[in-house]
């Protein structure tokens, strides 16, 4: 039988999840590798305007520009081995002062608890905070088809699938006509080491973020329009007027 929300509980969603109209969206996005966290991000930035933040697309950038933080990290990467915390920390710093009070989603970061606690510092120098964590969850199986056919536009970090979400012309990136390319940590080997590394390192950061009561699961299995509608369905609840709705 189908349940309707009462009050009570769209109340305590709105409390958890302070998503209102007008404030910025400040969400991170949970999920391991292949779950579709760059997928959503896409719609996150081009409908709502949130900018974009994943640490592995500013490693991957820093990459092909043969920078030094590029030229440190590509070995680590390709083996799907995590990138030293303080990297990462001075990384995201730098961004956060681009970005300023804009609203954002944080894909990819933070992976572990120490990050975590350093986003919190970041966050309070910005008098900022997080409005809602979100994690996307989805089996290894389906992970493991994901990761393997996928395709990526390095620049932008748009990411295609050879089976599921195949570009117009193959290897080719829809929007700029540029090459696209199978990350070198998308194989079989790397991607396990990458998974032991969410499920061992990243979990007690979800589970972290599970006391704050800022955290919503999302099934990430299903299709990426479905997941979509998931979440704008979340920030509808979360927009809920202060006197709360009727049940229909
Ligand atoms: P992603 O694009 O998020 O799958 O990241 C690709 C790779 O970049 C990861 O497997 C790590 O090697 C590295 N990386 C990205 N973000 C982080 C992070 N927050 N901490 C450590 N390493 C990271």
């Amino acid at each position: 039988m189908d349940t309707v929300p009462t009050d009570e509980i769209l109340h305590q969603l709105k409390r958890r999840c302070s998503i209102l109209s007008g404030k910025p969206k400040r969400i991170l996005l949970f999920g391991a590798p292949g779950c579709g966290k760059g997928t959503q991000s896409e719609w996150l930035n081009s409908e709502l305007g949130l900018v974009h933040l994943s640490t592995g697309d500013i490693l991957r950038s820093a990459i092909a520009q043969g920078s030094p933080v590029g030229v440190a990290a590509e070995k680590a990467i390709a083996e799907g081995k995590l990138i030293p915390d303080e990297v990462i920390l001075t990384l995201v710093r730098k961004k956060f002062e681009e970005i300023g009070d804009a609203g954002f989603v944080l894909d990819g970061f933070p992976r572990t608890l120490n990050q975590a606690k350093g986003l919190d510092v970041i966050l309070k120098d910005m008098r900022s905070e997080i409005s809602c964590v979100l994690h996307l969850r989805v089996d290894d199986d389906t992970l493991i088809k994901r990761i393997c056919g996928r395709r990526i536009h390095v620049p932008s970090g748009r990411a295609y699938h050879v089976d599921f979400k195949p570009p117009k012309v193959p290897d080719i990136d829809d929007i700029t006509g540029e090459r696209l390319v199978h990350r070198p940590d998308d194989n079989e080997e790397s991607f396990v080491t990458r998974l032991n590394n969410y499920k061992k390192i990243t979990q007690p950061v979800i589970d972290h973020y599970l006391s704050t009561g800022l955290l919503f699961q999302i099934d990430g299995s299903q299709s990426p329009d479905q997941v979509r509608k998931d979440i704008e369905l979340l920030f509808q609840l979360g927009n809920v007027p202060e006197k709360g709705r009727s049940s229909v």
